[in-house]
């Protein structure tokens, strides 16, 4: 068993992150989801991301939690991490996760798994469902409870 690393914004979680992560775990054992925090975004959920990730990842064994602040194969050498997972939904994702990885092995040697995306999430994003909401549009069916009763919380 090895442990490996999820990174992502989660701004917020969604069900196709829970997919990607829950897989990861079945397969390596052992899953870290990094929560970045990048001061020059600028995010909807700000660092309650990392409280809706734990929340909604708190019942699923063998999966931890951990903000991510600077470079990610600093992050994972720390730590003894080898291997990074992501999820990969359409060519737009490939072109950069592909970058991404030959960068990040290029560095460090982190090795990159990418996983295709269910095929009921593969259209899904946290970039979409962010304007959705926004705009006051249901997306309970996308996100879990626990990210469904941040909404209606900052709604009122
Ligand atoms: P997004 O790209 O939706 O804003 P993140 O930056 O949090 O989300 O993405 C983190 C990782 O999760 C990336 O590898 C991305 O490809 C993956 N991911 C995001 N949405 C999905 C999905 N619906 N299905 C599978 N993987 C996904």
């Amino acid at each position: 068993m090895s442990t490996v690393l999820c990174p992502g914004s989660f701004d917020p979680i969604t069900v196709g992150h829970f997919d990607i992560i829950t897989r990861a775990r079945d397969l390596f054992g052992s899953v870290l989801v990094g929560v970045g925090r990048n001061n020059q975004k600028n995010y909807l959920f700000g660092d309650q991301r990392i409280d809706l990730v734990e929340e909604s990842l708190r019942d699923m064994e063998g999966v931890t939690v951990s903000p991510i602040e600077g470079l990610l194969v600093d992050f994972c050498q720390e730590r003894g991490i080898t291997t990074v997972v992501k999820g990969l939904r359409f060519g737009a994702d490939f072109d950069f996760e592909l970058q991404m990885a030959h960068m990040n092995r290029g560095l460090t040697g982190l090795e990159t798994v990418l996983l295709p995306a269910a095929a009921e999430h593969v259209t899904l994003s946290s970039t979409i469902l962010r304007e959705v909401m926004k705009l006051g549009g249901d997306v309970t069916p996308y996100v879990p409870p626990a990210v469904v009763r941040a909404i209606e919380a900052r709604r009122g």
